[in-house]
């Protein structure tokens, strides 16, 4: 079985808000990793990932959430919300699965223009274009474009989620150039005694016992 990514990455710098809004928030199962503010963009890894949360979110925060997702390794997407509306989609292979809800479907279309100028850079249009036309005719083979994508964009790690963090997969951790200010937030009854990499290191620079 091939990999699979979920990330969203929001336009925003208050980190402590965001936990606030999470935790408060009916719709979240399980914990969360959530990075400082890097490239003008505060990264979350939801254990149980759910698009109608980045949504929510987008319209508590009124800002602008880009959610990276990858299937098995051969299918990549992408979803934008801003101000609280799904604005743009795209998906490499259109309904191989059922990943994508059906309001959502008519919007899958990868429009660049709806979102690219609201971005923390500069990025150059017909560049993120070409690779999504090389996506879409990629097959399931992605190769390096979701990367391409991603870094174009400058989406910090974005190739990453919940569970390649929790279950410590080294390989793609050493890619990881800021681990030290990835947060885990989770109910404490249940995670009494994480042994995630990133609860370790803060245990063991903090001599805390848990
Ligand atoms: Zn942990």
């Amino acid at each position: 079985m091939g990999a699979f990514f979920d990330s969203a990455h929001i336009r925003y710098t208050n980190i402590d808000q965001i936990i606030q809004l999470l935790n408060d928030n009916p719709l979240l199962i399980g914990s969360y990793y959530i990075v400082h503010p890097n490239n003008g963009w505060i990264s979350l890894y939801l254990e149980v990932c759910d698009q109608e949360i980045y949504e929510t979110l987008s319209f508590q925060l009124q800002t602008l959430i880009f959610a990276i997702k990858i299937y098995e390794d051969s299918i990549f997407y992408y979803f934008c919300y801003d101000n609280g509306r799904f604005i743009d989609g795209y998906e490499s292979q259109v309904d191989l699965v059922a990943t994508v809800s059906d309001d959502k479907k008519k919007f899958m279309v990868g429009d660049t223009s709806k979102w690219i100028d609201k971005l923390p850079c500069v990025v150059n249009k017909n560049m993120v274009d070409n690779i999504l036309y090389s996506l879409s005719n990629s097959g399931l083979m992605l190769g390096n474009y979701p990367d391409e994508f991603c870094d174009l964009i400058h989406l910090p790690n974005a190739l990453l989620s919940y569970d390649h963090i929790y279950e410590n997969d080294k390989e793609l951790l050493l890619s990881v150039n800021n681990l030290d200010s990835f947060i885990h937030c989770y109910h404490p009854v249940h995670f009494k005694k994480c042994t995630c990499p990133i609860c370790i290191k803060k245990t063991y620079n903090s001599n805390i016992i848990f």
